[in-house]
């Protein structure tokens, strides 16, 4: 009888160290992963600073880039991909942003510990993940139900407590949680949305693509001045999948009728 206990035992015990190994080298090519990606990040910063005038992005958004694992956001099949410096699909026809561009917009915002953000266009909950590692609460919306759902089911079981997501149209912003200290908006329209420059807080800052869907985007950064002024700089040329939904379709219907 021992004998039979100690065979399954040496049984058992066998196939750990296979479980523990694997564990192990995915930590290790996971960090190298990430070290990839933030060098990739650096890399692309000094080659777009001419543009963006951006020398260094702050430590403060590179040490939360190396705090959330993107492999988490990205479906199963890019997992191999998910350190990659590029967007990749997430499915109903949308895209996880590029790491630089998400370190980019953060940057800009200028973020400090306490304060309040709002998110448009939710998407994985990537972008989300990492502002909420800079600033007290992101408040994130998403038009695609699914996408929504997803996110917020993934941002729960990864422990995030100050991400609050919804399904809606981003158009209008969350006028019950405004004003926002910080604005980000992941999809591009042919203007900033009135809506959410109302839900901007003074001495705040917004992030958006600015243009085309199929033509020139420009990633456009405004600030409004204690004094109520909008000052908006063109930061760098972007490419970004479009805001849909029906208050950017009332945008267009009253430019037709002008
Ligand atoms: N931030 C996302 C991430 O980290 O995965 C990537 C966002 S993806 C580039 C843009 C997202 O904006 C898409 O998921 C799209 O469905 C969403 N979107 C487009 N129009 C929207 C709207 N009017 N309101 C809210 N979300 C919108």
């Amino acid at each position: 009888m021992k004998k039979l206990i100690l065979i399954a035992v040496v049984f058992l015990w066998s196939s750990v160290p296979s479980v523990a190994e694997v564990t192990l080298s995915q930590v290790f090519s996971e960090s190298d992963g990430m070290n990839r990606m933030l060098a990739a990040i650096e890399t692309s910063t000094h080659m777009t600073t001419a543009y963006t005038g951006v020398k260094a992005i702050s430590q403060e958004v590179m040490t939360a880039m190396a705090k959330v694992d993107r492999a988490q956001f990205v479906p199963e099949h890019s997992v191999h991909d998910a350190f990659e410096n590029q967007p990749l699909r997430i499915g109903y026809g949308q895209t996880i942003s590029q790491p630089f561009i998400v370190a980019l917009m953060l940057h800009l915002l200028q973020l400090q510990p306490d304060d309040r953000v709002l998110e448009v266009g939710t998407g994985s909950g990537y972008q989300a993940a990492v502002t909420a590692e800079l600033a007290a609460h992101v408040h994130t919306i998403e038009i695609i139900p699914e996408l929504a759902r997803s996110a917020d089911r993934r941002l729960k079981s990864l422990g995030y407590t100050n991400i609050s997501v919804r399904t809606g149209d981003g158009w209008y912003g969350w006028p019950e949680e405004a004003p926002f200290d910080g604005i980000l908006i992941t999809a591009v329209a042919q203007e900033v949305p009135p809506q959410l420059l109302a839900q901007l807080a003074v001495g705040g800052r917004l992030v958006m693509p600015v243009g085309e869907v199929w033509g020139d985007q420009e990633l456009v950064l405004l600030t409004l001045d204690t004094t109520g002024v909008i000052n908006t700089r063109e930061v760098l040329p972007v490419r970004f999948v479009p805001m849909t939904g029906e208050g950017i379709l009332t945008l267009r219907d009253s430019r037709q009728h002008q």
